[in-house]
C-alpha cells in the first residue's frame, strides 16, 4: 500500500504548536520582509508569507523597493534592520533585479536573523554539522515529512536530483548529517535512471514536469518531489509522473500539498527560533 505523504496535514499540527507557544508569549517573534521591484510572483509569495506570519501571532513588515533602487540603498536596509532589536528575522525575496548582486545582499543579512539560511556562516554550519542558528526551509520541512511518517534516513541510500543553494546543496548535507548515504544528481548526471534506481529515499527538485518516471525507481521506494511546475494543461504539477511512480513507492508526497506547505511552514518555525535565540542573548 502507497502511503501519500500529507504535507498539509504535518504543517497545520506544526503551526498549531507553534501558534500556541507564540500566544503565550508576551513580546511576540517579528519578520521583516524585503521586496524589491513588482514581480507578480513574488509578490504572492510575500502576502503569503506575511498572512500566515500574522494567523499566528507574528509581528510582519513588508518593506517595499522600487525597482530601481540601488544595490547601497537595500544593503544599508538590511544594516538598519540588523540593528533593529524589534526585527529577529529577515527576508529579501529572490530573484532580485540584475543590478543587485544577491550574494551581496544575502552576507549583509545578519546570520542571526538570516531566517532562509542562505547566509555563509549558517551554510558552513550545516556543512560542518555544528548547529546553525535555523536551517533553510525546502529541506527542513522535508526532514519534518520524513520523522512525521517515521521514516528512517541512517543508512539510507539518498538520491537528490538538484543542486541549488536553496534545496539540492543543503538537502544533501541535512541528510549526511542523519546518516543518510547520499547521492547528488545534477543536470550534467550520465545515467540518471541508474542512479534513480537505487535510490531508498529519492528527492527530486529540479523544476521539470514529468523527468521522473516509473521505469527510474524501485519497488518501495519513498518519492518527496519538490518540483513546482505547470503541466500542458496548465495545472500544477511537480517533477514526477505521480500516478505512474505511485504503483511503485511505499510513500509519495503530492503535488500540491507535499513539499509546499512544509516551506512556509518552517519559515514560521525559523522566525519563531530566531526569536528564541535573540532572547538568550539578553
Ligand atoms: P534551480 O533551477 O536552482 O535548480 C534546479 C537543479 O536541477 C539544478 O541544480 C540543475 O543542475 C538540476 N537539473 C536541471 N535539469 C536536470 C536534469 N535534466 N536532470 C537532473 N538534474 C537537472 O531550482 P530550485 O530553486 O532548486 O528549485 C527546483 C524546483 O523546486 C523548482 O520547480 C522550484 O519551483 C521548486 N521549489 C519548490 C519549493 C517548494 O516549497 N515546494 C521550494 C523551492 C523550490
Amino acid at each position: 500500500m502507497t502511503e501519500i505523504i500529507d504535507g498539509k496535514l504535518v504543517s497545520k499540527k506544526i503551526l498549531q504548536e507553534l501558534s500556541e507557544k507564540i500566544a503565550l508569549l508576551e513580546k511576540k517573534p517579528s519578520l521583516a520582509v524585503i521586496i524589491v521591484g513588482e514581480d507578480p510572483a513574488s509578490k504572492i509569495y510575500v502576502n503569503l508569507k506575511k498572512k500566515k506570519a500574522e494567523e499566528l501571532g507574528i509581528v510582519s513588515t513588508v518593506i517595499e523597493m522600487s525597482q530601481d533602487v540601488s544595490e547601497s540603498e537595500l544593503l544599508n536596509k538590511i544594516d538598519e534592520l540588523n540593528k533593529d532589536e524589534s526585527v529577529n528575522a529577515i527576508l529579501v525575496q529572490m530573484p532580485l533585479p540584475k543590478h543587485i548582486d544577491a550574494n551581496k545582499v544575502i552576507e549583509k543579512i545578519s546570520p542571526q536573523k538570516d531566517v532562509d539560511c542562505f547566509h555563509a556562516y549558517n551554510v558552513g554550519k550545516i556543512a560542518t554539522n555544528n548547529k546553525p542558528f535555523v536551517y533553510p526551509c525546502t529541506p527542513k520541512g522535508i526532514l519534518e515529512l520524513l520523522n512525521f511518517y517515521n521514516i528512517e534516513i541512517s543508512g539510507k541510500h539518498v538520491v537528490v536530483i538538484g543542486r541549488s543553494n536553496i534545496v539540492g546543496r543543503p538537502m544533501a548535507q541535512m541528510l549526511l548529517n542523519k546518516n543518510a548515504t547520499v547521492t547528488i544528481c545534477h543536470s550534467k548526471t550520465n545515467n540518471l535512471e541508474e542512479i534513480t534506481k537505487q535510490a531508498d529515499i529519492l528527492i527530486s527538485a529540479v523544476g521539470k514536469a514529468g523527468l521522473i518516471k516509473k521505469e527510474m525507481v524501485k519497488d518501495n521506494v519513498v518519492v518527496i518531489d519538490v518540483g513546482m511546475n505547470r503541466d500542458e494543461n496548465g495545472k500544477l504539477c511537480g517533477d514526477v509522473d505521480f500516478e505512474q511512480v505511485k504503483q511503485k513507492a511505499s510513500y509519495i508526497t503530492p503535488v500540491p500539498g507535499g513539499v509546499g506547505p512544509m516551506t512556509i511552514c518552517s519559515l514560521m518555525v525559523n522566525t519563531f527560533d530566531l526569536f528564541k535565540t535573540s532572547q538568550e542573548k539578553i
